[in-house]
C-alpha cells in the first residue's frame, strides 16, 4: 500500500512538472516528460528559458518529492506512468513499452534458465524505454550485471537513459540501427521485445542468412540473426514474437537457420487478454546459442499461460514448468 502511494506521489510529481515545462518551452507532453526526468536526476532545473513563475512552481513540487527515499521499483513505476500516459496517443505498436507482467516473467524465465551465471552481462537491441530491461534487472537475483540496450528511436531512448539513471543502473545506450554494426562484445543473455514487420533497408539486411530471398526482410528474424551474433556460445536469448512466428512463408528458412545456431528451449504462449487484439498475441521464445556443451532438451518447455490474475490456473501452470525444470536443467 505504501509503496503504491509513493509510485502515485511520483507520478503526480513528474505529470505536473511535464505538464507546466510543456506548456512554457511548447514541447510535448512526452519531451516534456524527459526534461523533468532530468531535472530530477540533476536535482536542478536545467532549461534556462523557463518564466520565474514555472520555475518557482517547478521547484516548489520538486521540493514536495524525497526521490532518495524511493527504491528503484517505486522510480520505474512512477516514471513508467508518465510515459505510458504521453505515449496513449498514437504510439506505434512497434514502439510501446512492454508491460511489467511481461518483463516479470521473462525474469522469472532467465533465473530458472541462467542459474550457473554468478555474474551476468545482458543486451536489449530493442531496448525502448527500458522498461522491459529494468523490470528484469530489478527482478534477477545476480550480483553483477553488464548491460547494453540499443534503440534506433531518439526520444524512447533518452527515456531509457533517464529511467536508468532514475533507478541507478548503470546502463550502457547505444542510439542506432541496431541491424548495422553494434559495437558490443557477445554478452550472455539477450532479451527483446522485437519489433515485428519489415526492415525497409536492403543492403543492411543482404549481410544477413535470413534475409528475405524477395522483398523486404522481416526485421524481427534479422533482429534473432544479429542477437545470437552478439551473444556468447551456450548463452541465452529471450524473445518476446508473434504468435504465429513459426508459421508465415519466411519460417522454413528461419527454422533451418535457427536448427544449425541454436536449440529452442521453450516456447511459451502469453495469455490473450494482455493484447488489445488476439492477431496480435505474442509468445516467450527462449533459445540457447549453440556451444561445445549444449544438450537438447528432451522436449522443449512449451506452455500456455492462463491468465496470470487466475491464481489457481497460474499456480498449476508454474508447477508444470518447475517439474520441466528439475527434469531438463539438472
Ligand atoms: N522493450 C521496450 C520497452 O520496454 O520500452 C519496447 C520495445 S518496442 C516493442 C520495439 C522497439 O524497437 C522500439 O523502441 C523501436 O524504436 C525499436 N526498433 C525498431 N527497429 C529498430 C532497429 N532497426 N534498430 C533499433 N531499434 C529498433
Amino acid at each position: 500500500m505504501q509503496t503504491l502511494s509513493k509510485v502515485e506521489n511520483l507520478f503526480t510529481v513528474i505529470n505536473e512538472t511535464a505538464e507546466l515545462l510543456s506548456k512554457d518551452l511548447q514541447i510535448t507532453y512526452i519531451e516534456a516528460v524527459a526534461e523533468t526526468g532530468e531535472n530530477l536526476f540533476q536535482n536542478a532545473i536545467l532549461q534556462e528559458e523557463l518564466s520565474e513563475v514555472t520555475i518557482k512552481s517547478l521547484q516548489r513540487k520538486y521540493d514536495s518529492l524525497h526521490i532518495q527515499s524511493y527504491d528503484k521499483e517505486s522510480l520505474r513505476k512512477g516514471y513508467q506512468l508518465a510515459i505510458l500516459k504521453g505515449l496513449k496517443d498514437g504510439a506505434h505498436p512497434n514502439h510501446q513499452m512492454t508491460p511489467d507482467t511481461i518483463g516479470l516473467f521473462m525474469g522469472y524465465l532467465m533465473n530458472k534458465f541462467l542459474t550457473d551465471n554468478k555474474q551476468l552481462s545482458i543486451l536489449d537491441p530493442a531496448v525502448g524505454t527500458g522498461n522491459l530491461l529494468t523490470t528484469i534487472l530489478n527482478y534477477l537475483s545476480k550480483e553483477t550485471i553488464e548491460s547494453y540496450g540499443v534503440d534506433v528511436d531518439d526520444l524512447l531512448i533518452r527515456h531509457a537513459y533517464i529511467n536508468a539513471n532514475l533507478q541507478e543502473h548503470p546502463i550502457n545506450f547505444y542510439n542506432q540501427d541496431s541491424l548495422e554494426r553494434l559495437l558490443i562484445d557477445p554478452v550472455d543473455a539477450v532479451v527483446c521485445d522485437l519489433p515485428v514487420g519489415y526492415y525497409p533497408n536492403d543492403v543492411e539486411a543482404a549481410r544477413y542468412e535470413l534475409k528475405s530471398d524477395e522483398g523486404y526482410s522481416y526485421s524481427h528474424h534479422l533482429f534473432m540473426e544479429q542477437s545470437l551474433n552478439h551473444t556468447k556460445e551456450e548463452g541465452y536469448l529471450f524473445f518476446i514474437v508473434p504468435n504465429s512466428l513459426f508459421e508465415t512463408k519466411e519460417a522454413p528458412k528461419l527454422n533451418e537457420y535457427l536448427r544449425s545456431n541454436a536449440i529452442i528451449q521453450a516456447f511459451v504462449k502469453l495469455p490473450a487478454s494482455l493484447f488489445k487484439d488476439e492477431r496480435h498475441g505474442k509468445s516467450i521464445l527462449v533459445l540457447q546459442k549453440k556451444g561445445e556443451h549444449t544438450v537438447a532438451p528432451k522436449q522443449a518447455l512449451l506452455a500456455d499461460l492462463p491468465k496470470f490474475s487466475n491464481k489457481q490456473a497460474m499456480n498449476s501452470m508454474m508447477k508444470q514448468m518447475d517439474d520441466w525444470f528439475k527434469e531438463n536443467k539438472k
